[in-house]
């Protein structure tokens, strides 16, 4: 079995174990699918404004954290859970599923917002599947092929209306099933995974074989959208992944994308993202850097804010501290690792 020598649990932030930054505890909160009602943006604003640093800052996986909070996280936890963002305590960190940010809205085979809610329900019903690692992922994917390619765990993926396959570690495993199946299939590779892992937090840490990767596509483009409805919508993305709490407030109802950008289903009028997909230094990241992190040999965010009108839109770019590269995209991009004097400039 890989990693025997492994005896620590994954250390993946909640919000009823924060991690311990230079600038005070970071809570993690899971979004199923990235889905933030306009109610839950609201409460999600006063919490970052009035408890944390005043942002909130975005996720590879399309969920969104907290920084600058305090060691005590009840009020947090109270404020989440009145506003339906912390249902099942024991799961909290094993909430995490990927669906196709536009599913409903703009094309796709089927329409995976329900199922995702499902998902979460059936998950956060077996008490045994709170023992998953928290780097565990969960994914919807309805047809396009976006979603599917972040290598989640386990996925579904709509190949028609009606019928997708079943995916691990992003590879096809040549089994079919209709889409009313699709949670129960997870559910069943989820509990498959806890019996054969060992001590493996994700899939492709088996020694399995696994099978073809199915075609994707990469993300969903930056800009306005016309919806099925004939309704308009935007998506956008916040500088560095980060947008204020007032910005989100304002936005209302949105979906978080885990490619650090979010979807807008109505209205044109976004404060806080850019939409034009031409602006110069859109595919630069960042992670957190000083002085939020104590590991990090450099304010990587300012220096990542200094070349961006000189990075042309089309070119993905990770700025990361330390080696440890949090945050770092999974597609190819230009790898910018701080150094004590300068960067080391690499491809990854
Ligand atoms: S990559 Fe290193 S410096 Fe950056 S947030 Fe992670 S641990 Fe900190």
């Amino acid at each position: 079995m890989a990693h025997p020598g492994r005896v620590r649990p994954d250390a993946c932030p909640g919000v009823f174990a924060t991690h311990d930054a230079a600038d005070g505890a970071l809570a993690r909160i899971r979004l199923p699918g990235g889905r933030v009602s306009a109610g839950q943006a609201d409460v999600l604003a006063s919490c970052a404004k009035e408890l944390g640093d005043g942002s909130v800052h975005l996720t590879s996986r399309g969920n969104i954290q907290l920084r600058g909070l305090s060691r005590d996280t009840g009020e947090l936890a109270a404020r989440l859970t009145s506003a339906g963002l912390l249902p099942a305590p024991a799961h909290e960190r094993v909430r995490n599923y990927l669906a196709s940010p536009l599913s409903g809205l703009a094309g796709g085979l089927v329409d995976v917002r329900d199922a995702v809610f499902e998902l979460d329900r059936a998950v956060c019903a077996r008490p045994e599947l709170a023992a998953l690692p928290g780097r565990f992922l969960f994914a919807l994917d309805d047809g396009r092929g976006d979603v599917s390619g972040e290598d989640a765990d386990v996925c579904w993926r709509a190949l028609d209306s009606a019928t997708g396959a079943v995916l691990l570690a992003g590879r096809d495993t040549g089994e079919r099933v209709p889409f009313a199946g699709a949670v129960d299939a997870l559910v069943r590779k989820a509990l498959w995974f806890l019996e054969v892992r060992g001590s493996a937090w994700r899939v492709r840490e088996l020694d399995l074989p696994l099978g073809e990767r199915l075609p994707t596509s990469p993300g969903v483009p930056i800009g306005p959208f016309t919806r099925d409805d004939g309704r308009a919508g935007v998506v956008g993305a916040p500088v560095l992944g980060q947008l204020a709490a007032a910005d989100l407030r304002a936005l209302g109802e949105v979906v978080v994308t885990p490619w650090r950008s979010v979807v807008v289903p109505l209205g044109l009028d976004v404060p806080g993202l850019v939409t034009d997909p031409d602006t110069p230094g859109l595919g630069i990241s960042a992670c957190i850097g000083r002085p939020g992190c104590a590991k990090s040999r450099a304010d990587v965010r300012a220096d990542a804010r200094a070349v961006m009108r000189r990075v042309p839109a089309g070119v993905r770019m990770h700025f990361s501290g330390c080696e440890r590269r949090c945050g770092r995209p999974h597609e190819p991009h230009v790898d910018m690792l701080a150094g004590t004097e300068e960067y080391q400039k690499g491809t990854a």
